[in-house]
């Protein structure tokens, strides 16, 4: 086991999916800035909607 890579696996998830939003309208996936999102400043293409959800809370199994 390597241990460093363990210790450095946690943290590239998460920039990985702090940057993946899910509009809640029509569920398209939209790669963005967690504070662009959190301005307003981030629409769906497809929709335009402004309300995004995080992909990260999505965990499963
Ligand atoms: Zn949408």
């Amino acid at each position: 086991m390597n241990h460093m890579t363990k210790d450095k696996l946690p943290e590239a998830y998460e920039r990985m999916f702090n940057r993946v939003f899910v509009c809640m309208k029509c569920n398209a996936r939209i790669r963005a800035d967690l504070q662009r999102v959190r301005l307003g400043k981030v629409k769906c293409r497809k929709c335009k909607s402004k309300s995004l959800r995080p992909k990260a809370k999505e965990r499963r199994g």
